[in-house]
């Protein structure tokens, strides 16, 4: 699995929300153009994509939504529960905690860490928020249990990123889904040798940016005017 590119496992998080559509239609069965056109891509995009994963569909017959969805989901590790912690609980972690549409996934928010006393030892959906200093000892706690926390979500500013995700690092979270503005260096994360799952990439950090997307969304806005400035 190592050598799928990012854009195709971008696009099969996609191919499975259209899988869904499909099941709750009780479509039973659909051709790569079906899914295609509901993707956004080109059928040859969805078949050369498929083969990443394994044999699916009939020519002619197309594939069984339920047999791909359940494939693509076990390809992609949807079919477990990752244990997810929030790491910064202001307007962005709470936002993010009080959104029930993760669990769907079976990710699961197992904890919420602050270090501002007025946050802290406040309630979110049934969870209350732990200070930082307490973030190694619960992740302790839940390891093998029989998971452990798999996720840490990094929604603290800018300036406190890297040290909070050496923080989560440190206490044995090895991937990072990162909403902070800032490039985190992966270099410098090592988790602790009881964590490191052998073959497994240490740390794993993913950037999630909306403004990024604004900013490229007002440069494509511009039209086909926008072209290289002069001095
Ligand atoms: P906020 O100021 O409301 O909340 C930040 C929280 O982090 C505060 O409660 C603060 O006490 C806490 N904090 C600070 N240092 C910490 C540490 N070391 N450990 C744990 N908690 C710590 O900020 P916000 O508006 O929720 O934004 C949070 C981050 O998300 C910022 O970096 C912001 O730029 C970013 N952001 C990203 C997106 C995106 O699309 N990726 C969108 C909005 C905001």
């Amino acid at each position: 699995m190592a050598d799928i590119p990012t854009a195709t496992v971008g696009r099969v998080v996609t191919y499975i929300r259209v899988l869904e559509e499909l099941e709750a239609q009780n479509v039973l069965r659909a051709s790569s153009g079906e899914l295609a056109r509901r993707a956004g891509v080109t059928p040859f995009q969805v078949r050369k994509d498929l083969t990443y994963f394994g044999r699916f569909g009939t020519r002619g017959i197309g594939y069984t939504v339920a047999v791909l969805r359940r494939e693509l989901l076990r390809a992609l590790g949807l079919d477990q529960t990752w244990n997810v912690v929030i790491v910064g609980m202001g307007r962005l972690g709470h936002a993010i905690a009080n959104y029930p549409g993760a669990s769907d996934y079976q990710f699961q928010n197992v904890g919420l860490f602050d270090v501002a006393p007025d946050v802290v030892g406040r309630e979110v959906r049934g969870l209350t928020i732990q200070h930082m200093s307490q973030l190694g000892p619960f992740v302790a706690s839940v390891a093998g249990t029989p998971r452990q926390v798999d996720m840490g979500l990094l929604t603290v500013p800018a300036e406190h990123a890297q040290a909070a995700a050496q923080a989560l690092v440190a206490a044995g979270v090895g991937g990072i889904l990162n909403f902070a503005p800032v490039v985190l260096q992966t270099q410098d994360l090592h988790l602790p040798e009881a964590f490191a799952a052998p073959g497994r990439r240490e740390v794993t950090v993913e950037n999630v940016d909306f403004l990024a997307g604004m900013k490229r969304l007002a440069f494509y806005m511009l039209g086909p005017q926008a072209g290289p400035a002069e001095e």
